[in-house]
Protein backbone atom coordinates (compact mmCIF):
# COMPACT_ATOMS: atom_id res chain seq x y z
CA UNK A 1 0.00 0.00 0.00
CA UNK A 2 1.40 3.41 -1.14
CA UNK A 3 1.04 5.72 2.45
CA UNK A 4 3.48 9.38 2.40
CA UNK A 5 4.17 9.31 6.19
CA UNK A 6 5.43 12.49 5.55
CA UNK A 7 2.17 13.66 5.68
CA UNK A 8 0.97 11.67 8.59
CA UNK A 9 1.68 12.93 12.13
CA UNK A 10 -1.24 10.69 14.36
CA UNK A 11 -2.57 7.80 13.67
CA UNK A 12 -5.32 6.80 15.62
CA UNK A 13 -5.74 2.97 16.23
CA UNK A 14 -9.28 1.11 16.86
CA UNK A 15 -8.91 -2.03 19.36
CA UNK A 16 -11.25 -4.93 18.57
CA UNK A 17 -10.84 -5.88 15.19
CA UNK A 18 -8.47 -3.52 14.11
CA UNK A 19 -5.29 -4.44 16.68
CA UNK A 20 -6.76 -7.37 17.83
CA UNK A 21 -8.50 -10.39 16.07
CA UNK A 22 -12.51 -9.65 17.14
CA UNK A 23 -12.65 -13.51 17.47
CA UNK A 24 -12.51 -12.78 20.85
CA UNK A 25 -15.56 -10.51 21.11
CA UNK A 26 -17.54 -12.53 18.35
CA UNK A 27 -16.76 -15.74 20.45
CA UNK A 28 -17.69 -13.96 23.66
CA UNK A 29 -20.55 -12.14 23.13
CA UNK A 30 -22.57 -14.41 20.17
CA UNK A 31 -21.43 -17.67 22.17
CA UNK A 32 -19.87 -17.86 25.33
CA UNK A 33 -22.54 -15.04 26.72
CA UNK A 34 -25.88 -16.69 25.49
CA UNK A 35 -24.49 -19.86 26.75
CA UNK A 36 -23.33 -18.89 30.60
CA UNK A 37 -26.84 -16.75 30.45
CA UNK A 38 -28.89 -19.82 29.61
CA UNK A 39 -27.06 -22.12 32.41
CA UNK A 40 -27.53 -19.10 34.85
CA UNK A 41 -31.25 -18.71 34.20
CA UNK A 42 -32.41 -22.48 33.69
CA UNK A 43 -33.44 -21.62 29.65
CA UNK A 44 -32.00 -22.86 26.45
CA UNK A 45 -29.20 -21.01 24.82
CA UNK A 46 -31.80 -19.93 21.76
CA UNK A 47 -34.15 -18.75 24.15
CA UNK A 48 -31.08 -16.72 26.05
CA UNK A 49 -30.06 -15.17 22.68
CA UNK A 50 -33.88 -13.98 22.14
CA UNK A 51 -33.53 -12.34 25.18
CA UNK A 52 -30.01 -10.41 24.23
CA UNK A 53 -30.94 -10.03 20.82
CA UNK A 54 -34.09 -7.63 22.05
CA UNK A 55 -31.10 -5.57 23.88
CA UNK A 56 -28.38 -5.82 20.97
CA UNK A 57 -30.92 -3.79 18.42
CA UNK A 58 -32.10 -1.39 21.14
CA UNK A 59 -28.53 -0.48 22.02
CA UNK A 60 -26.50 -0.66 18.73
CA UNK A 61 -24.47 1.95 17.90
CA UNK A 62 -25.01 3.67 21.43
CA UNK A 63 -22.34 4.02 24.63
CA UNK A 64 -24.65 1.69 25.95
CA UNK A 65 -23.87 -1.04 23.37
CA UNK A 66 -20.43 -0.98 24.78
CA UNK A 67 -21.12 -0.07 28.56
CA UNK A 68 -19.59 -3.67 30.69
CA UNK A 69 -21.70 -1.74 33.48
CA UNK A 70 -25.05 -1.40 30.87
CA UNK A 71 -24.56 -5.25 29.62
CA UNK A 72 -23.76 -6.53 33.69
CA UNK A 73 -27.13 -5.07 34.84
CA UNK A 74 -29.45 -5.52 32.23
CA UNK A 75 -28.22 -9.37 31.98
CA UNK A 76 -27.93 -9.54 36.03
CA UNK A 77 -24.44 -11.56 35.29
CA UNK A 78 -20.72 -10.69 35.79
CA UNK A 79 -19.68 -9.84 32.52
CA UNK A 80 -16.07 -8.90 32.94
CA UNK A 81 -16.04 -12.18 34.78
CA UNK A 82 -17.27 -14.42 31.98
CA UNK A 83 -14.74 -12.26 29.49
CA UNK A 84 -11.99 -14.50 31.79
CA UNK A 85 -13.12 -17.51 30.95
CA UNK A 86 -12.45 -17.10 27.37
CA UNK A 87 -9.29 -14.96 28.19
CA UNK A 88 -7.00 -17.28 25.95
CA UNK A 89 -8.74 -15.82 22.88
CA UNK A 90 -7.42 -12.57 23.28
CA UNK A 91 -5.13 -12.59 19.83
CA UNK A 92 -3.00 -9.68 18.71
CA UNK A 93 -3.67 -9.22 14.86
CA UNK A 94 -0.28 -10.60 12.63
CA UNK A 95 2.67 -7.93 11.89
CA UNK A 96 0.82 -5.63 14.99
CA UNK A 97 3.44 -5.07 16.98
CA UNK A 98 5.87 -4.80 14.39
CA UNK A 99 3.47 -1.77 12.74
CA UNK A 100 3.43 0.10 16.12
CA UNK A 101 7.30 0.04 16.16
CA UNK A 102 7.43 1.25 12.26
CA UNK A 103 5.07 4.12 13.40
CA UNK A 104 7.46 5.26 16.23
CA UNK A 105 9.92 5.32 13.94
CA UNK A 106 8.43 7.58 11.50
CA UNK A 107 7.67 9.61 14.75
CA UNK A 108 4.07 9.53 14.47
CA UNK A 109 2.01 9.59 17.62
CA UNK A 110 0.39 6.23 18.30
CA UNK A 111 -3.18 7.08 19.71
CA UNK A 112 -5.61 4.20 20.53
CA UNK A 113 -9.12 4.96 20.26
CA UNK A 114 -11.56 2.13 21.48
CA UNK A 115 -14.91 2.45 22.32
CA UNK A 116 -14.18 -0.40 24.43
CA UNK A 117 -15.15 -0.10 28.17
CA UNK A 118 -12.62 0.84 30.37
CA UNK A 119 -12.81 -2.88 32.53
CA UNK A 120 -12.47 -4.54 29.14
CA UNK A 121 -9.64 -2.58 27.84
CA UNK A 122 -7.77 -3.32 30.88
CA UNK A 123 -8.06 -6.44 30.44
CA UNK A 124 -6.50 -6.81 26.92
CA UNK A 125 -4.11 -4.25 27.89
CA UNK A 126 -2.88 -6.68 30.37
CA UNK A 127 -3.17 -9.69 28.33
CA UNK A 128 -2.06 -8.40 25.45
CA UNK A 129 0.59 -5.52 26.72
CA UNK A 130 0.40 -3.51 23.40
CA UNK A 131 -0.02 -0.22 25.68
CA UNK A 132 3.90 -0.94 24.97
CA UNK A 133 3.66 0.05 21.45
CA UNK A 134 1.19 3.14 22.02
CA UNK A 135 1.67 6.68 23.03
CA UNK A 136 -1.62 7.39 24.52
CA UNK A 137 -5.00 5.22 24.89
CA UNK A 138 -8.25 6.76 24.58
CA UNK A 139 -12.14 5.24 25.61
CA UNK A 140 -15.13 6.95 24.08
CA UNK A 141 -16.37 6.29 27.81
CA UNK A 142 -13.87 8.61 29.21
CA UNK A 143 -15.95 11.14 26.94
CA UNK A 144 -19.31 10.04 27.36
CA UNK A 145 -20.02 9.70 23.09
CA UNK A 146 -18.62 6.92 20.92
CA UNK A 147 -17.01 6.91 17.93
CA UNK A 148 -19.91 7.59 15.74
CA UNK A 149 -20.55 10.48 17.11
CA UNK A 150 -19.31 13.60 16.20
CA UNK A 151 -18.62 14.51 19.94
CA UNK A 152 -16.42 12.15 19.86
CA UNK A 153 -14.00 13.90 18.11
CA UNK A 154 -14.38 17.14 19.38
CA UNK A 155 -13.17 15.84 22.31
CA UNK A 156 -10.45 13.80 21.24
CA UNK A 157 -9.12 16.57 20.18
CA UNK A 158 -9.01 19.14 22.74
CA UNK A 159 -7.11 16.43 24.97
CA UNK A 160 -5.16 15.25 22.49
CA UNK A 161 -4.91 18.10 19.56
CA UNK A 162 -4.14 16.44 15.97
CA UNK A 163 -4.29 17.57 12.99
CA UNK A 164 -7.21 15.69 10.72
CA UNK A 165 -5.53 16.78 7.33
CA UNK A 166 -2.65 14.74 8.99
CA UNK A 167 -4.16 12.12 10.80
CA UNK A 168 -5.19 8.15 9.75
CA UNK A 169 -7.45 6.50 11.52
CA UNK A 170 -7.60 2.73 11.43
CA UNK A 171 -10.59 1.03 12.18
CA UNK A 172 -12.93 -1.90 10.99
CA UNK A 173 -16.14 -0.05 11.50
CA UNK A 174 -17.41 0.98 8.95
CA UNK A 175 -19.90 3.66 10.98
CA UNK A 176 -16.99 5.03 12.97
CA UNK A 177 -14.86 5.45 9.49
CA UNK A 178 -17.60 7.64 8.04
CA UNK A 179 -18.05 9.63 11.46
CA UNK A 180 -14.01 10.53 11.20
CA UNK A 181 -14.78 11.31 7.66
CA UNK A 182 -17.11 13.98 8.43
CA UNK A 183 -14.93 15.39 11.17
CA UNK A 184 -12.23 15.34 8.50
CA UNK A 185 -9.94 13.09 9.39
CA UNK A 186 -8.28 12.33 5.86
CA UNK A 187 -6.55 8.94 5.84
CA UNK A 188 -8.98 6.48 6.56
CA UNK A 189 -8.66 2.80 6.15
CA UNK A 190 -10.67 -0.44 7.06
CA UNK A 191 -9.84 -3.51 8.22
CA UNK A 192 -10.24 -6.60 5.81
CA UNK A 193 -10.76 -9.42 7.85
CA UNK A 194 -11.42 -8.39 11.91
CA UNK A 195 -12.19 -11.99 12.34
CA UNK A 196 -9.43 -14.44 11.69
CA UNK A 197 -12.70 -17.46 11.70
CA UNK A 198 -15.01 -15.53 9.93
CA UNK A 199 -14.62 -14.41 6.23
CA UNK A 200 -12.93 -10.75 5.07
CA UNK A 201 -15.72 -7.78 5.78
CA UNK A 202 -17.66 -7.26 1.97
CA UNK A 203 -15.82 -4.44 0.36
CA UNK A 204 -17.14 -1.30 1.99
CA UNK A 205 -15.93 2.37 0.67
CA UNK A 206 -12.76 2.34 2.30
CA UNK A 207 -9.58 1.08 1.50
CA UNK A 208 -9.20 -2.31 3.46
CA UNK A 209 -5.62 -3.24 4.74
CA UNK A 210 -5.35 -7.00 4.21
CA UNK A 211 -2.23 -7.35 6.78
CA UNK A 212 -0.28 -4.55 8.98
CA UNK A 213 2.91 -5.68 7.32
CA UNK A 214 1.52 -4.21 3.88
CA UNK A 215 1.51 -0.75 5.91
CA UNK A 216 5.29 -1.38 6.82
CA UNK A 217 7.36 0.51 3.83
MG1 LIG B 1 -13.29 -2.38 16.05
Amino acid sequence: MKIDWNNVDTVLLDMDGTLLDLHFDNHFWLEHLPQRYADHNGITRDQAFEKMIVLFQKTKGSLNWYCLDYWSDALSIDIVALKLEVKHLVQIRPFVTEFLVFLQQKNCNRVLATNAHRSGLELKLAITNIDNGLDEIYSSHDFGHPKESQLFWQALNDVQPFDPARTMLIDDNQSVLQSARTYGIKHLLSIAQPDSQKPPQPDGEFVAVECFNNLIT
